[in-house]
């Protein structure tokens, strides 16, 4: 008798947020607990799509368009069951983008949807531009839960990863 498949229901995660602020960085560290600084850039990627089994193994992610393509990003999250949109915490350009990616979820994903904002390269703390206090404040109004995480140090990545995975539906 062949040993039975075990059942995992794939959960679709995408993460969104401004190119450079370290997503694909961040399934890298996730997946494969590396972090490579001179890795080449998915350059312009504004997200990024990822098949989450609900009890952990095999993890796929791929890059799903680039800035350009930003226009695509519907067809990704309309089908997603877990956003997480990134920011760099050195950046407020890119917090100010975040916030955006939420404004557009919120019109327009599933009201299902589990929404994460990741401030991110928490280990570049001594040129911080957006505080936890804002941040925190802003995840408040918005109902999201917030993460400070760093994909070069792991910190927070892999409780952000299991939250992200207890909040997500399951379906039959
Ligand atoms: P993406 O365009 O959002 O996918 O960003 P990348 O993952 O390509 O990262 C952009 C740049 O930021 C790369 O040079 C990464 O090495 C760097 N980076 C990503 N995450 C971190 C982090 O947590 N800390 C630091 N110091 N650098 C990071």
């Amino acid at each position: 008798q062949p040993a039975p498949v075990p059942i995992t229901t794939a959960r679709k995660l995408v993460l969104l947020g401004e190119s450079a602020v370290g997503k694909s960085s961040i399934v890298l560290q996730f997946v494969k607990k590396q972090f490579d600084e001179w890795r080449e850039s998915t350059i312009g990627a504004a997200f990024l799509t990822q098949t989450v089994p609900v009890k952990s193994g095999n993890f796929i992610w791929d890059t799903a368009g680039q800035e350009r393509y930003k226009s695509l990003a519907p067809m990704y999250y309309r089908s997603a069951h877990a956003a997480v949109v990134a920011f760099d915490i050195t950046s407020s350009a890119s917090f100010e983008k975040a916030r955006s990616w939420i404004a557009e979820l919120q019109r327009q994903a599933d009201p299902g949807i589990v929404i994460v904002l990741a401030g991110n390269k928490l280990d570049l703390v001594s040129q911080r531009q957006v505080s936890t206090a804002d941040a925190e404040q802003f995840a408040r109004e918005e109902g999201l839960l917030y993460f400070e995480v760093s994909a070069k140090t792991a910190e927070g990545i892999e409780e952000m990863f299991q939250t992200v995975a207890e909040k997500m539906p399951i379906e039959p």
